[in-house]
């Protein structure tokens, strides 16, 4: 096509033919390069849907129909650092990272770092019809350095009750640095006033080990309304930990993820997903 358009252009000029409306480039077929804008949001990222933005060219003799219309993705939030802005915190400090958020030293109780799912977080409901759903994230854990290093993520789910939503249940993953690597484990409660007692419990019964400061966690759960029961796998750097629970209620949607405790600054935590 490219020949053709010169040929066209040196026609037009050897036969006379105004060529004014007929720049002689080869940027696109009719001769024409689009001239554009900057980039347009088009439909805002969400904390686990990409977004999407466009440019269109901004020439007044722009000949397409369509202005020469480029799209590009705009990641989902929780695989950028937007994710920051989707956390909440009390007592505790946490900072916008390079690449999500870094979580700092929390061992009091109802501190650390939580997500609601929302940039709201008066909107403690995120609607979940009980399909097995995998929520995933990874962990910066070099600042892990000494032994018993320590660590725990909580998914809490709501029951709906007078027409509002509140805890029902809640699922937990601890984990800590050894001598030669990690730990982590299912815990099955934690006390805030005794981090020692965690600390064991995480190494007790049932622990899993793995090597590698950048661990992939994973909650895996689906509710069955039937038979009221929880399942889920924790899974932490490939390895899993399987369970069952039976909650109080109907699970109707989930409510956060928390960093319930961290003895150590600046565990960083990012590329947060949901399949
Ligand atoms: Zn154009």
């Amino acid at each position: 096509m490219k020949k053709f358009l010169t040929a066209l252009c040196l026609f037009a000029l050897v036969s006379g033919i105004a060529v004014t409306a007929v720049a002689c480039t080869d940027t696109q077929e009719n001769g024409h390069s689009h001239v554009y804008g900057d980039w347009t949001v088009e439909t805002e990222s969400t904390l686990f849907e990409d977004g999407k933005e466009y440019r269109v060219c901004t020439a007044e003799d722009c000949p397409d129909a369509d202005k020469g219309r480029e799209e590009r993705a705009l990641e989902a939030d929780g695989k950028t650092n937007a994710l920051f802005d989707y956390f909440t915190y009390t007592a505790t400090t946490c900072q916008k990272g390079d690449e999500g958020i870094v979580l700092n030293k929390n061992t009091g109780n109802n501190s650390g770092g939580a997500t609601y799912f929302s940039k709201d977080a008066s909107v403690k409901n995120y609607a979940w019809d009980g399909a097995e759903t995998t929520l995933s994230f990874t962990l910066d854990l070099s600042v892990f350095t000494q032994e018993n290093d320590f660590t725990a993520f909580v998914l809490a789910f709501n029951q709906e009750s007078d027409a509002s939503y509140v805890f029902v249940d809640e699922i937990r993953i601890g984990i800590i640095k050894t001598a030669d690597g990690f730990l982590f484990n299912e815990l099955t409660g934690i006390d805030h006033a005794n981090v020692q007692n965690t600390i064991a419990a995480v190494k007790g019964e049932g622990a899993k080990s793995f090597t590698g400061n950048t661990p992939k966690v994973s909650f895996t759960f689906a509710y069955d309304a039937e038979t009221k029961t929880l399942s889920y796998t924790l899974s932490v750097a490939g390895q899993s930990i399987e369970n069952t629970k039976t909650p109080s209620a109907d699970i109707v949607g989930l409510r956060s993820l928390w960093n319930a405790q961290l003895n150590k600054d600046g565990v960083e935590l990012y590329d947060l997903v949901k399949d």
